[in-house]
C-alpha cells in the first residue's frame, strides 16, 4: 500500500486501475494550467540561498508557519555570511515555532558553512552538489532547481504522492518511485510547472480527508473510485459557488491563486 513518511493512504484504486492514456495526461494538466496558469511556490524567500533555506525549514512544516518565521529571520540573514554571523542560538530564536528546530537550525548553519567554504556562498545548481550539503535530500534539491534555476525537477512531496497514486497518474510506493512514474508521464511542456499544479491540486482540491471531487476539474480523468459526493462535501459546495474565480477552490481565501511568488530573473544564480 502506498506510503509517505510512514502515514498510509486508505486504498488507491487509482494505482490498480487502467493506467493513463497518453492524451489523458495532456488533458490532465492542460486543465490544470487553465485553472492555475501561473502556478509558483507559496514558500516565500529573496534569492536562491533564502528559497533553499526556507525548504529545509519546511519540511514537515507549513509554508504559512514557514513564512511567519522566515520573514523577519531574512530581514537580517540573507546570505550565508550573515546567516552565520546570527549564529546557532540567534537562528533559533526565529525559527522555534518550526517544527524540529533545532535540528533544522543547525543544518542551516552547517550548510551555510559549506556554501561560504565550498560554493564561494552561491547555491550550487548540480543535484549532486546540494544533495552533498548538510540537511539537503533529493526533494529540497529538486525544489531548488525547479525554483531558482528553472530545471524541470519534480519534487514528490506528500500532496504529490497522494495525488499521483489516487488518480492513477504515477502510483509508486515510495516518493522515488512516485518521482520516476512522474518524470516518464509528464510531457515535455508540462515538466517545469508539473511540481506546482500537483501541490496546489493536493493543497487545495485533492486533500488528505475528504478530497473535493465535485469541484475537481480532472475528476472525469480521475482513477479514484471512492470519490466525495456532493452530499458528502455538503457547505463547502455553496461556498464555491460564490467563488467564481477558483473553480477548484472549495472556500473563499482557499484559491491556489493567491500570493504567487516567483525569483527574480536577475539574482537566480547567485545567493
Ligand atoms: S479531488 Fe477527487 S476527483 Fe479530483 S483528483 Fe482528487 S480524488 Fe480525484
Amino acid at each position: 500500500m502506498p506510503s509517505f513518511a510512514g502515514r498510509y493512504y486508505p486504498l488507491s484504486l487509482g494505482a490498480m486501475a487502467r493506467p493513463f492514456r497518453k492524451a489523458e495526461v495532456e488533458s490532465f494538466f492542460a486543465r490544470l494550467k487553465a485553472q492555475m496558469p501561473d502556478p509558483r511556490t507559496e514558500l516565500e524567500f529573496k534569492n536562491p540561498y533564502t528559497l533553499l533555506v526556507a525548504v529545509v525549514l519546511s519540511a514537515q512544516a507549513t509554508d504559512k508557519g514557514v513564512n511567519k518565521a522566515t520573514e523577519p529571520l531574512f530581514k537580517v540573514a540573507d546570505t550565508p555570511e550573515k546567516m552565520l554571523k546570527l549564529g546557532e542560538a540567534r537562528l533559533i530564536s526565529y525559527i522555534k515555532t518550526i517544527g524540529l528546530f533545532r535540528t533544522k537550525a543547525r543544518n542551516v548553519i552547517a550548510l551555510s558553512k559549506a556554501l561560504v567554504d565550498g560554493h564561494g556562498s552561491v547555491v550550487p545548481r548540480s543535484r549532486e552538489e546540494l544533495q552533498a550539503l548538510p540537511g539537503v535530500g533529493r526533494k529540497t534539491a529538486n525544489v531548488v532547481l525547479n525554483v531558482a534555476f528553472g530545471e524541470p525537477t519534480i519534487a514528490v512531496d506528500t500532496h504529490i504522492f497522494r495525488v499521483a497514486n489516487r488518480t492513477g497518474l504515477a502510483p509508486g510506493q515510495t516518493p522515488e518511485a512516485v518521482e520516476a512514474g512522474l518524470e516518464r508521464a509528464v510531457p515535455p511542456e508540462y515538466k517545469l510547472n508539473a511540481h506546482h499544479w500537483l501541490i496546489l491540486h493536493g493543497r487545495y482540491t485533492c486533500v488528505a480527508r475528504k478530497p473535493k471531487c465535485p469541484l475537481c476539474v480532472v475528476r472525469d480523468l480521475c482513477r479514484y473510485r471512492p470519490k466525495t459526493t456532493e452530499a458528502e462535501l455538503g457547505p463547502l459546495m455553496s461556498r464555491a459557488a460564490m467563488t467564481p474565480t477558483s473553480p477548484g477552490s472549495a472556500a473563499p481565501g482557499d484559491s491556489p491563486h493567491r500570493r504567487p511568488r516567483r525569483l527574480p530573473a536577475a539574482s537566480s544564480r547567485r545567493a
